[in-house]
């Protein structure tokens, strides 16, 4: 039976049984759980990172983003995880499944990349400034070797 709305339940470590209509939020391990909410039973997995899903939490209700398609399952639904309320979307074809794919990837390509270039221009700034010091001692050691 096709899920309307959900509870949530904020967890450590999620159970090995996930009750129906339940998600299950582990913060410690940034992930998201239920049992799939079209009545296939299937365990969703989704990942809380900024390239795959965000949830929201107003203190009352909790939402998911973007929406969740169970494409490599055999149900293939797909539905919107807003407010405690499922929201249902239409099937998607083949082609459409293969586009989102391909923007996942480029989506997770950008984020690392721009990731890294913050990460080695730190590592060019850590790299000059301790060339600098280097010439100071430099120069400080050959003004000790004048005074001798
Ligand atoms: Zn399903």
């Amino acid at each position: 039976m096709k899920q309307q709305s959900y509870s949530f339940q904020f967890v450590e470590f999620v159970p090995k049984v996930l009750e129906d209509g339940v998600l299950y939020v582990s913060m410690t391990y940034a992930t998201a759980s239920h049992r799939c909410f079209c009545g296939c039973s299937m365990k969703v997995v989704t990942p809380l990172s900024p390239t795959d899903w965000r949830l929201t939490f107003d203190g009352d209700s909790l939402s998911l983003h973007p929406s969740i398609g169970n494409w490599s399952y055999p149900c293939r639904s797909h539905y919107i995880l807003r407010d405690n309320h499922v929201v249902w979307a239409g099937p998607i074809s083949s082609a459409d499944i293969l586009a989102i794919r391909n923007t996942d990837v480029q989506d997770k390509r950008r984020y690392y990349n721009r990731h890294q270039r913050a990460q080695s221009s730190t590592t060019l700034m850590a790299v000059t400034s301790s060339t600098k010091k280097d010439t100071r001692r430099g120069w400080r050691r050959a003004l000790d070797w004048f005074r001798i």
